[in-house]
């Protein structure tokens, strides 16, 4: 293999300038067939711009006019990736902004047109080309470093190394330059050669940024369709079969026998409905749930069954300690109350405590069975239900809450 310096650079060029126009080209085709984010046609205009830019450097000899132009889109080429990066991570606070990148692309290709415009002689116009590259080249390495670790994915990595190694190429080209270790000369092939590999890199950057946006946006749907499925999006409490699903682990969980499953209602819902109008009735229901939510430890489980009524299984709880929470319930309710525009809601509860080896649904029937005789009894009431020679028995309640008492 020859050395890299031996390498024909027209031909170097030509096949470059090929390579990154099927780049810009597969990018183009991308673009239009796939969905993409923000800062993909920036990427692909790049693509675009510093092929035309390769290209035009063949013809510098045969049309010398063609050069500024030329100059100016290899210059824009780690400029315009940035802006397409900063589109990209638009959530991400990265330093300076796409103004600042144009406004640094503005001066050093101002820069190379008046070292062009000058004596006529190469070395002002290598100094400047190669100065404008390492530090454009320099600066997208250094603002890419900037982003948050989140988005530090491999590739941007890797991409972040190709820019330094472009930079530290144009660098080292002009140290040699200025120190007379080489003449000066508008391009090597060592310039070349990394601009062809940040070229595909960038390219694989792309779909792979384009495909895991697209695997996160995903992954975020699904775990919003799961909350839809889940949550009863008006008191945003489990709703009932994600309540069952979460209560039969918990249950599963405490020692037998050891938690309390119990049941609620609003007394006379329909009423709230129909004298204050549905708004008002769902204003109660979340109201509620609020308080319950509010008033439950880690660990209890709290859910809405369907209308007005809710359940909470309690953990470690005896049945007694149950009718303390309804009480304390009851109590924030009515308090919450006093700001609302409906009368103080009164609540029934029923209250069970699981038998050992009872299973979730067994429970919720019998803390049903006590809802039903709490009401019975006149409502505004928790009535435990106490299982006695494979018979329910109901406690009788004093009625709760003020309004009542
Ligand atoms: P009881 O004391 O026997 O519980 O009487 P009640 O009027 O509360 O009767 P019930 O519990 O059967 O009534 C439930 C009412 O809740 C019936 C329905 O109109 C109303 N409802 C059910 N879901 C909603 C809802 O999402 N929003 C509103 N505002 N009302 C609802
Ligand atoms: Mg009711």
């Amino acid at each position: 293999m020859p050395p890299l310096a031996d390498l024909h650079l027209p031909t170097l060029m030509g096949v470059s300038a090929v390579v990154m126009l099927v780049v810009a080209g597969i990018m183009t085709l991308f673009g239009c067939t796939q969905h993409i984010y923000r800062g993909f046609w920036w990427w692909t205009a790049a693509q675009w711009m510093g092929s035309v830019g390769v290209g035009l450097q063949l013809a510098r000899d045969a049309w010398p006019a063609v050069l500024p132009l030329s100059i100016a889109l290899l210059l824009q080429w780690p400029i315009t990736l940035l802006v397409g990066l900063r589109r990209f991570h638009a959530r991400s606070a990265l330093p300076g902004s796409a103004r600042t990148d144009l406004l640094l692309l503005a001066v050093v290709t101002a820069a190379w047109l008046i070292a062009w415009a000058g004596p006529g002689t190469l070395l002002p116009r290598v100094t400047a080309f190669s100065f404008g590259m390492a530090l454009a080249f320099g600066y997208a390495a250094w603002v890419l470093g900037r982003l948050p670790a989140r988005s530090r994915r491999p590739t941007l990595q890797a991409l972040r190394l190709l820019l330094l190694v472009n930079a530290s190429v144009q660098a080292v080209h002009l140290a040699l330059v200025w120190s007379g270790a080489i003449t000066p000369q508008p391009a090597t092939p060592g310039m070349v050669l990394p601009m062809v590999l940040t070229t595909l890199c960038l390219l694989y950057l792309a779909l792979v940024l384009t495909y895991e946006r697209t695997g996160d946006n995903l992954r975020e749907s699904q775990r919003q369709l799961r909350v839809l499925a889940d949550m009863d999006m008006l008191t945003e409490v489990p709703n009932r079969r994600h309540f069952e699903e979460l209560a039969s682990q918990a249950l599963a969980m405490s020692a037998p026998g050891s938690a309390s499953l119990m049941l609620f209602d609003i007394d006379h819902f329909k009423q709230v409905n129909d004298s204050h109008g549905h708004a008002a009735g769902d204003d109660a229901l979340r109201l509620v749930a609020r308080c319950a939510r509010q008033l439950l430890r880690t660990g209890d489980v709290v859910g809405r069954l369907g209308g007005d009524e809710f359940v909470v299984l309690l953990p470690e709880t005896d049945v007694n300690a149950a009718l303390h929470v309804a009480d304390r319930m009851v109590a924030q309710i009515e308090d919450e109350c006093r700001h609302q525009p409906y009368p103080a809601l009164s609540l029934s509860f029923g209250a069970v405590q699981a038998l050992p080896g009872e299973s979730l649904s067994q429970a919720l029937r019998r803390a049903d069975e006590a809802l039903y005789e709490a009401k019975r009894q006149g409502r505004s009431r928790a009535v435990a239900g106490i299982q006695e020679d494979g018979e329910s028995v109901f406690s009788t309640s004093r009625p709760l809450g003020l309004t009542t008492s």
